[in-house]
């Protein structure tokens, strides 16, 4: 995938680490699986320096090199404990494609061979408790969040589950090779519910956020086809100023056709989206462009997740 309008890397992206130390904050990742009620505290994490000729143990489903994504560094996302390759061709190899993401030896076992479902929540003190890390999905009605979270598992009505009448406005936990989570948040930005049901359900994810020790990320979703809309913007700021870890899913990248109507086509909304929640992040949160209907994104999606999921349980 070519992102035309994104800048060319800068020669400084060759800097030797030494003079150009990498520090990540943990805006998008709670290394931290003790329970807490106040903010995550930020820590700092410096990268390793790996010899360059050391093997890496990734997963064999690692897709193809993509040569053509170029981002400058400050726009990376640098898991913790990852070796930024000096050379522009191994660094750009390593990045995952149609997204920010570098690769990092955490990337294993990230395929899904078994998921189902195992309950649904109305309060967090309800959700399951044997400690298992999870991702949450959260995105505006109608972005694609059952499309993904089928596509992800393979399985074509597994998010069905989540839309059954009295589960929309659940936390729904699907175990995946009994040994994470993905949860199902309600949708948000119903233009049809009712103030009062809108306020119900934002406390109540909000609470989720805030007190699930669990929680290794967040997943916002958000629709490449079409400007982002203030909804999203305000959910996006929201994360970031509550240091909730939190990875931005572009859905339908396939829908290209948007030049009426002021449209913009999917990497320019995706350039656009970054552009605007800027502001509201100490460094680049990672992003991955996806399609439910190509698949597009979809190992990626998971090796990040197996990523974050592996530097959590170890830490
Ligand atoms: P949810 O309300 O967020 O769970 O969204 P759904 O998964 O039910 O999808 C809403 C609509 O968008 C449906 O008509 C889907 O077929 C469509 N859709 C979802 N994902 C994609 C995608 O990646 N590409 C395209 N073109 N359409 C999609």
């Amino acid at each position: 995938m070519v992102l035309l309008h994104l800048p060319k890397l800068p020669s400084t992206i060759l800097t030797p680490l030494s003079s150009s130390p990498i520090f990540l904050r943990n805006h998008f990742l709670n290394p931290n699986p003790n329970p807490t009620k106040t903010p995550r505290p930020l820590l700092l994490f410096s990268t390793l320096t790996l010899p360059a000729s050391e093997p890496t143990p990734i997963d064999p489903h690692t897709p193809e090199p993509t040569p053509h994504l170029q981002l400058p560094l400050h726009k990376l996302f640098v898991p913790p404990e990852t070796h930024v390759p000096l050379d522009t061709p191994t660094l750009t190899a390593r990045i995952l494609k149609g997204s920010n993401i570098l690769l990092s030896n955490y990337a294993t076992d990230s395929q899904v061979a078994q998921a189902e479902f195992i309950k649904s929540s109305v309060r967090t003190e309800d959700c399951p408790s044997d400690g298992l890390p999870e991702f949450a999905l959260v995105g505006r009605s109608n972005v694609g969040k059952s499309s993904l979270l089928n596509s992800l598992v393979r399985r074509k009505k597994l998010a069905l589950t989540s839309k059954k009448p009295g589960k929309t406005q659940c936390i729904n936990h699907f175990r995946i090779n009994d040994s994470w989570y993905l949860v199902d948040l309600p949708g948000y930005g119903y233009a049809s519910a009712p103030q009062e049901l809108r306020m119900d359900w934002e406390k109540f994810t909000k609470d989720y956020f805030l007190n699930r020790s669990t929680l290794v990320s967040v997943f916002l979703l958000i629709d490449a086809s079409i400007p982002a809309k203030q909804i999203d913007l305000e959910y996006a700021s929201w994360l970031g100023q509550n240091q909730i870890p939190m990875t931005i899913i572009f859905t339908k990248c396939d829908k290209r056709k948007k030049k009426k109507n002021g449209g913009k086509r999917p990497e320019e909304n995706v350039n656009d989206f970054q552009e605007l929640i800027h502001g509201f992040f100490e460094t680049a949160p990672p992003w991955i462009m996806t399609s439910s209907v190509t698949n597009q994104g979809r190992d990626e999606i998971l090796l990040h997740m197996a990523q974050l999921r592996n530097y959590w349980l170890k830490h």
